[in-house]
């Protein structure tokens, strides 16, 4: 068993980890080395309104750029630090930085978007979640109304009572939350009932076999409705998609045939662009 010690933090590794254990703790120092050194930041990719066609928010994605300029895709780095103690304090950085952005849009005059965060389930089993939280949205000096965190289907349906108290907390708060990849998990109709989110996700899958098959699509538009809750598409790629969940009643898209991921300048520049009234379509 090798242990790495780093910020008062002890990894262990083991062979439970798996074959690859060596190239996943290089991995993992340089991932620590990364966020030490600012090569960990943060893009943003635009929610529209499907019924106006103009941008109601936007998701932060993590980013990591290797020294000679390649990048590590999030769904690889972020199992990594999950496992290894350290997301606790990437999603810390996450939550503060997108909060920090949310401030400089609104100085820019875009009082109203929302900003969504996505959460880890390292990040909700941390005892001081609520408070890291709460001084994330007071020292970036944001609205907790304007601010919505992203929590998996799976994540959501384990430890359902507990989860269920923190969700409460968090809306105490002000703060929104939204079921990601809707569809793909295995959560039960009542669990959903009882965490009183106010938005589903409708997984990308789902909108990308849309137009040969509506039915579930139809069935997370109807349901989500059906308890009160605004429904965000995922991945939605083609002008017919938009079409087709529009027809549904979806409420936002998110997707490439609106916006990519991008960072604060072309954010402002495309936020820019829309706001004279030519939405992105
Ligand atoms: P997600 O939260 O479901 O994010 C949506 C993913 O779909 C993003 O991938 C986004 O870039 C991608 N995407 C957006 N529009 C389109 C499209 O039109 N077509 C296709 N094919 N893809 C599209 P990304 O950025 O690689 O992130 C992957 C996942 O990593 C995220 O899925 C999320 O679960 C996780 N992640 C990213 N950033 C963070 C973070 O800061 N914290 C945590 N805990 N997880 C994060
Ligand atoms: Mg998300
Ligand atoms: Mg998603
Ligand atoms: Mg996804």
């Amino acid at each position: 068993q090798a242990k790495l010690r780093q910020k008062g933090t002890a990894l262990y590794f083991s062979e439970s980890m798996g074959q690859d254990v060596r190239e996943r703790m290089r991995l993992l120092i340089s991932l620590r080395e990364a966020f030490n050194t600012q090569l960990l930041f943060l893009v943003y990719q635009p929610k529209i309104s499907l019924q106006t066609g103009l941008a109601s928010g936007m998701e932060a994605l993590l980013r990591w750029r290797m020294p000679d300029g390649s990048f590590v895709p999030p769904d690889r780095f972020i199992p990594l630090a999950e496992q290894s103690g350290l997301m606790i304090a990437l999603g810390t950085f996450v939550l503060r930085t997108a909060c920090q952005q949310l401030y400089r849009l609104m100085d820019a005059g875009f009082t109203d978007l929302i900003m969504a965060i996505n959460i880890s389930q390292a990040q909700l089993r941390e005892q001081d979640f609520i408070p890291i939280l709460q001084s994330a949205i007071e020292d970036a000096g944001v609205p907790a109304e304007q601010v919505e965190l992203e929590i998996t289907e799976s994540m959501a349906a384990e430890d359902l009572m507990r989860i269920r108290t923190l969700l409460d907390a968090i809306r105490s708060m002000g703060v929104k939350v939204a079921i990601d990849d809707f569809g793909t998990g295995f959560s039960s109709l009542s669990v959903l009932r009882h965490l009183h989110t106010q938005r589903l996700k409708i997984d990308r899958s789902f909108v990308h076999e849309i137009l040969e098959d509506d039915s579930i699509a139809r069935m997370v538009i109807g349901l989500g409705h059906s308890l009160g809750m605004s429904i965000t598409a995922e991945g939605v790629e083609t002008e017919a998609q938009r079409q087709a969940l529009f027809s549904l009643g979806c409420d936002e898209g998110q997707g490439w045939l609106f916006a990519r991921p991008m960072e604060e300048p072309a954010l402002l520049e495309w936020l820019q662009g829309t706001e004279k009234g030519k939405p992105s379509l």
